[in-house]
């Protein structure tokens, strides 16, 4: 028995099973694979180790669960959802501690995950209702033009580990919305959420086959059993961009519907005229959120030379003081990195900087176990990686700079184009920077993008397709023309 006994009662028995076709079961290869805490290294679980075999049964369980899925009234769906969204919202505290154990993160931002993964089945449910078509004016009088929308399908949808709850349910509630069925497979670091996700949309009643989850230790073997098949219509990702390349090249032959949520490096622009506190607050509310590991964290920070040494001290300030533990831990405000890889990818990084003339303010060295100290380097340049890479750890590299268009052209200075940020109090230069700036999101005096009333994506190769607000269920939809003659 896991020591985690207590933490995993959501999930009775089914750990070690998949979620296919309305049915707990074991692998077909028989196998587990091992989810352990980041955060202390302790084993947490064993989970299904699903193949191409688990997922070609699944897919068969989402195309036979289609036809009476779509063919349910939108109110019908739409209260499935509401069922759903009760449910996960009534295992906050156990979702969240789920999600801290495997994922590290620390608790007040699991919690934090909960309500904004939930709002999602909420917002979906309302949309389910709101599928309009449109009505065209014809261009002879016999004849009428009205466009309606259509489920596209068996849909595919693949995970990461850094947000186990909120990517699931971004895609999965559109999807099912549309009247859509899906197919899972969850990051292998934070499977268990997503299991306990498919546990709450069982007691909501969502039916069998219209929600099937598939853990694996194999992702590109997933990735391909998904891409090859053919009935599957749609496939929604969200991972780094080196992952999203090679699906798009796998979805090529069956011309499969993509959306593609990938890497960021975010810019953050302090200009002169800015209230520096807020700024200061901003930088370390997006930069250290999950210990640096999301998409939209502030990569790269910018700040105007009239002000740069003043915002440097307060930020570094702040950040000397930020406290970090075991998620567990309430007063933990930063918790380790996900994995081994990851702290040596943060270590390189800041060992590549160093070495190239930035200094470290605060922080700069590992701290035991998966945990790196919160770090702020000042004098970074753009020849150094982390001015081309994505940290995603809790590293804050400061830039100077002169001009409004010598900051644009910095920021612009990337492959990817996720999310921007920027503070000034001058309105003008508000609207001119934000248009600027080429990323599918700007926080302008404000960091809290994530919310799912908004459009959520990137630009260049940060991927492209939206998701949330009321384009979310655009991705799951089919437009289909109708054209009535001998009126
Ligand atoms: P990743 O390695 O690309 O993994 C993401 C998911 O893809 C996981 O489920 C992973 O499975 C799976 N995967 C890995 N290789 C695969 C393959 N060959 N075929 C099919 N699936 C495969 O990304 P990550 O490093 O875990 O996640 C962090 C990245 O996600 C960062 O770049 C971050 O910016 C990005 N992200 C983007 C957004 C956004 O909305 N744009 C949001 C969150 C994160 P395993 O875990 O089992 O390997």
């Amino acid at each position: 028995m896991s020591d985690f006994h207590d933490d995993l009662a959501l999930l009775p028995g089914r750990g070690a099973q998949t979620w296919i076709g309305g049915a707990w079961r074991a692998a077909h290869s028989g196998r587990t694979f091992a989810v352990h805490r980041p955060a202390t290294g302790a084993h947490l679980a064993d989970v299904a180790d699903c193949t191409p075999h688990d997922v070609d049964e699944a897919v068969t369980a989402a195309q036979q669960a289609w036809p009476a899925w779509r063919a349910r009234t939108a109110a019908q769906r739409a209260q499935a959802l509401h069922d759903w969204h009760a449910a996960i919202v009534a295992h906050t505290e156990p979702l969240a501690r789920l999600m801290t154990h495997e994922s590290g993160k620390v608790i007040a931002e699991s919690r934090g995950e909960v309500a904004y993964g939930a709002a999602f089945v909420a917002w979906f449910a309302e949309e389910a209702r709101r599928a309009y078509g449109d009505t065209i004016p014809a261009p002879s009088a016999d004849r009428r033009i009205v466009v309606i929308r259509q489920p596209v399908g068996v849909s595919a949808a693949i995970t990461p580990w850094n947000f186990p709850l909120a990517m699931v349910t971004r895609k999965v509630a559109p999807a099912l919305a549309a009247g859509c069925t899906v197919v899972l497979k969850p990051a292998a670091e934070t499977p268990l959420t997503a299991l306990a996700l498919a546990v709450l949309a069982e007691r909501a009643g969502v039916p069998a086959g219209v929600l099937n989850v598939v853990p694996s230790s194999d992702a590109a073997g997933i990735g391909e059993a998904l891409c090859a098949d053919v009935r599957v219509r749609k496939l929604s990702f969200t991972g780094s961009t080196a992952v999203g390349k090679r699906l798009m090249a796998q979805c090529a032959p069956n011309l499969t519907r993509l959306s593609l949520e990938l890497g960021g490096n975010a810019p953050f622009l302090v200009f002169d005229d800015a209230d520096l506190d807020p700024a200061v607050d901003g930088a370390i509310a997006s930069k250290f959120r999950n210990t640096g590991q999301t998409c939209v964290c502030v990569n790269r920070i910018y700040v105007q030379a009239a002000v740069h040494d003043a915002f440097v001290e307060r930020l570094a300030a702040r950040v000397a003081a930020l406290r970090s533990g075991d998620g567990l831990d309430e007063r933990a405000q930063v918790g380790p990195l996900i994995h081994a890889r990851a702290l040596e990818k943060v270590q390189t990084l800041v060992a590549d900087a160093v070495s190239q003339g930035a200094s470290v303010v605060t922080g700069g060295e590992a701290r035991g176990g998966l945990f790196y100290a919160p770090t702020v380097l000042r004098d970074a340049t753009p020849a150094m990686r982390l001015a081309k890479e994505e940290v995603f750890g809790p590293v804050a590299p400061v830039f100077r700079f002169h001009t409004e268009a010598e900051a644009v052209a910095m920021a612009n200075a990337t492959e990817y184009g996720l999310a921007a940020y920027l503070y000034s109090r001058d309105i003008g230069r508000c609207w001119r920077v934000a248009e600027a700036l080429e990323s599918g999101m700007v926080g302008i005096n404000d960091v809290r993008l994530g919310t799912e009333v908004a459009p959520f994506g990137g630009v260049k190769h940060s991927g492209f397709g939206r998701e949330g607000s009321r384009h979310g269920m655009e991705a799951y939809e089919e437009l289909k023309y109708l054209n009535f003659g001998g009126i």
